[in-house]
């Protein structure tokens, strides 16, 4: 067995004001060359909002699901119903959330993976609000249970030196054998 750690963002959806703040830094960072344009269609943070029922929920973006669900959930807090999809954190076929503008692929909340790393999430340092607060755990994982680090590696590589580079390293790698 090995360890692994969870990075956790919880959210206070009482606290948010609903200000964006969180969406634009997301934008600004996931832009290539970083913080050259904000466009918050790109944030892998959204507020679900709905100010005149008092309603503002920061999601951030999770996995892809390929297929739409069969039922959804409706809840009600404090008197207040969120709509469905409101809590959900998928980029699925049945709306445009967490979905690249240009090329429609998924995006993901990938904890401002950085080098050098951030201190804290970049989303969790603009909110003024306190409404988002970052949290680490420690679980117990297999040892062969490593693809989501491989996945999280790969994308940065990606990020950083583009998929053409990484492609051919990985070629010429193969072929050293
Ligand atoms: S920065 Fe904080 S208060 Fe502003 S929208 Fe995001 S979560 Fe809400
Ligand atoms: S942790 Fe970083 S990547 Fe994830 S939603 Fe917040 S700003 Fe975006």
């Amino acid at each position: 067995m090995g360890k692994k750690i969870v990075k956790i963002i919880k959210i206070d959806a009482n606290k948010c004001n609903g200000c964006r703040a969180c969406e634009v830094i997301c934008a600004a960072f996931h832009a290539t060359p970083k913080y050259s344009s904000v466009n918050p269609a790109r944030s892998r943070i959204q507020m679900m909002r709905d100010p005149m029922r008092d309603i503002f929920v920061p999601v951030y973006a999770g996995e892809l699901a390929k297929a739409e669900c069969m039922g959804r959930n409706v809840y009600i807090m404090d008197g207040r119903q969120y709509d469905e999809c409101s809590f959900c954190r998928s980029a699925c076929p049945s709306r445009d959330l967490f979905k690249e503008p240009d090329s429609k692929l998924p995006l993901k909340c990938d904890m401002c993976e950085d080098d050098p790393p951030q201190e804290e999430p970049l989303c969790v340092k603009w909110c003024l609000e306190d409404a988002l607060t970052y949290e680490e755990r420690e679980e117990e994982v297999e040892d062969d249970v490593k693809s989501d680090e491989m996945e999280m590696g790969i994308k940065a590589l990606v990020d950083k030196y583009g998929l053409d580079n990484v492609v051919d390293t990985m070629a010429r790698m193969s072929e050293k054998g």
